[in-house]
């Protein structure tokens, strides 16, 4: 199921990550894509408090491609940027990150498009404004995912 919310401030979208963080489970990877200042380490950072790991320990790396946080769940913050694509991504092993425990965040997905497992989580961002995003987030549709749905919901009513 897709759905679109409009974020219209850092702290929108800290507050629709933290919703869909909280319905995370083991294995579940959610890729992220949008334009370099779209938000989407802010995003990560609002998952990660879901999950207990303060938001400033998740920051942009300017090498680092991998960095494992320990929260409720683990969790894997990948950034591909600056990976040429998805075979260099397959040598440094990511196939066996994003099948791994915890939870994956990947941002710059299109990058590695194909060594992404079924069932992912999608984010995409588009710009509309100053401090306005469009945010459309796929979800599966598992049972899991209800209350991020129902959330949504309210959340898109401006409730
Ligand atoms: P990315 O990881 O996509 O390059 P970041 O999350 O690092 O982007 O940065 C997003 C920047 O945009 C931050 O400086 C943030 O304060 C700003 N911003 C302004 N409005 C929003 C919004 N509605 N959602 C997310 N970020 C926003
Ligand atoms: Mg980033």
């Amino acid at each position: 199921m897709r759905l679109l919310f409009t974020s219209r401030s850092p702290s929108d979208t800290v507050a629709i990550a933290r919703a869909l963080g909280v319905g995370l489970r083991p294995g579940d990877v959610v890729a992220l894509y949008g334009d370099l200042g779209a938000g989407k380490t802010l995003f990560c950072q609002g998952v990660g408090e879901a999950l207990g790991i303060p938001p400033d320990r998740i920051v942009s790396p300017t090498f680092t491609i991998v960095t494992e946080h320990t929260g409720t769940i683990p969790l894997t913050h990948i950034d591909v940027y600056r990976l040429a694509g998805a075979r260099e991504a397959d040598e440094i092993g990511m196939r066996e990150l994003l099948s791994g425990d915890g939870v994956c965040l990947v941002e710059w997905a299109e990058k590695i498009e194909e060594l992404l497992p079924r069932d992912y989580i999608q984010v995409r961002f588009s710009f509309s404004g100053d401090d306005r995003r469009e945010i459309a987030v796929v979800v599966p549709d598992l049972p899991g995912f209800d209350d991020f749905r129902a959330w949504s919901i309210r959340f898109q009513r401006g409730g």
